[in-house]
């Protein structure tokens, strides 16, 4: 029959055109990627004990490690950990052959680079330091985890601040309330209002501890309402 094939070449644009598209609008919409996709291979050094299981079982040769020896000890330390990704082919023997699960694949998967050497990542883990493990026992941890906590520090002075600052709005403040409004009168008004309403007591010295402009607005705003409040009662 004449024009057969021009049908049948109609009814499958028809049956597409009417069909979810399969394509998506990459970069701006991004791919949904399975659980076990294997992206950019990474490498966490606080898991490796440079077994060396890795580079014998990668066919590519895309993994190498340099070690030193640690003093007083058998053992060595990793001084850096190479992963050579333009020749990778993530077939995950490596992941597979590693005893502490220190190799894993992220789903990131755009790896090209402008220059060949930027696509070989080398980890090179923060200095080593020996310390008493208890029971005579010697362990060696990253010397970053010595360091102090300053978000932790940080945090204790806030509360400390905080603390000091509820206390003494609790026992009036009204020196310390009067850099937050005009007039002496104004904070004198804030002081009693504050001693009698913990709620608003707390908030105020958060907000003199963390962010002082706000309390200036919010102390004024404290003030005009309990004003209006007094004046009300009054007329009544
Ligand atoms: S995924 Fe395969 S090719 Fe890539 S580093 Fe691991 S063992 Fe080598
Ligand atoms: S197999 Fe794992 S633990 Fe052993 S050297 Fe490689 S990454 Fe480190």
């Amino acid at each position: 029959m004449i024009g057969k094939g021009l049908l049948k070449g109609l009814g499958i644009t028809l049956k597409h055109g009417v069909e979810k598209p399969k394509t998506i609008q990459y970069p701006e919409q991004r791919p949904y990627l399975q659980e076990r996709f294997r992206g950019c291979l990474e490498f966490d050094y606080k898991n490796c004990i440079v077994c060396g299981m890795c580079t014998k079982a990668c066919p590519n040769n895309v993994l190498s490690f340099e070690t030193a020896p640690i003093e007083g000890s058998k053992k060595k330390r990793l001084v850096s950990y190479t992963i050579d990704l333009q020749y990778c082919m993530f077939c995950n023997l490596c992941v597979e052959a590693c005893p502490t699960n220190t190799l894993f694949f992220v789903h990131d998967f755009e790896l090209s680079t402008y220059r060949r050497d930027e696509i070989k990542k080398v980890y090179i883990p923060p200095a080593l330091t020996q310390v008493d493990a208890g029971g005579g026992q010697a362990e060696l941890i990253p010397q970053d985890a010595l360091e102090p906590d300053r978000e932790a520090e940080a945090e204790a002075k806030r509360l400390k601040q905080l603390q000091a600052m509820k206390t003494a709005l609790s026992k009036g403040g009204q020196k310390v309330l009067a850099k937050y409004v005009d007039t002496e009168e104004d904070a004198a008004v804030l002081a009693n209002l504050l001693q009698a309403d913990e709620k608003k007591r707390d908030k105020m010295a958060a907000l003199i501890v963390d962010d002082k402009e706000k309390a200036r607005k919010v102390a004024q705003a404290f003030v005009a309402k309990e004003r209006k409040t007094q004046a009300g009662g009054e007329e009544k």
